[in-house]
């Protein structure tokens, strides 16, 4: 386990241990939502899904509250901090899917017993392989230049003739396009954020 050593007394009852071999990706945040630890399998997420450069943006001590997409973000910082007030856990599931596994993850933040800050796991309940049809992004958008807008819930991508429609396109999911900007779908708000 990667840990703040400043942040290392409000964790003398957590088992450590424990946390860093999990299989389950982990992270400690303080009361201000900044990253003070992380486990093994967080490395080893970031790496094959954002590659190297989440690693480097996710120092200990990041504002971890500042990251994903503003709705989102909003909804999973308000859900923090109720956590931390109420000292009752916070889950949420979301969709995460790979190019080649259709994924749901269970997010839990537990608060630390002197209510310094959380820690959150980010358990697998859903892999298995995608039932959607695939569109070949380049035949299907070739003359296309505009910005792609991707859901930052399920990864799929905005059909720019008809904002409803929403297309898997598992190439872009491995080599995003620089353009791309995030969005929410509707059946994603609708499922996970019935709230926003
Ligand atoms: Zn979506």
């Amino acid at each position: 386990m990667n840990v703040d050593p400043a942040f290392e007394k409000h964790l003398s009852h957590v088992n450590l241990d424990a946390l860093s071999k999990s299989q389950d990706v982990i992270y400690i945040v303080d009361s201000s939502i900044r990253l003070m630890a992380f486990n093994e399998a967080w490395i080893i997420f970031a790496r094959k899904n954002d590659g190297e450069n989440i690693l480097s943006n996710y120092l200990l001590g990041t504002q971890v509250s500042e990251v994903g997409i503003k709705p989102i973000r909003k909804y999973i910082l308000n859900g923090y901090m109720k956590a931390l007030r109420e000292k009752i856990p916070f889950v949420h599931d979301y969709e995460c899917s790979s190019p080649q596994a259709y994924r749901v993850f269970h997010q839990t933040a537990y608060p630390i017993f002197d209510s310094s800050g959380l820690i959150i796991t980010h358990h697998l309940i859903i892999n298995k392989q995608h039932t959607e049809r695939e569109i070949d992004f380049y035949s299907h958008f070739e003359n296309d230049q505009k910005i792609v807008t991707q859901c930052a819930n399920c990864r799929k991508i905005r059909d720019p003739q008809n904002d409803k429609t929403w297309f898997w396109v598992p190439e872009l999911v491995e080599r995003p396009l620089p353009n791309t900007s995030h969005g929410i779908c509707d059946p994603c708000l609708d499922h996970y954020y019935p709230d926003i």
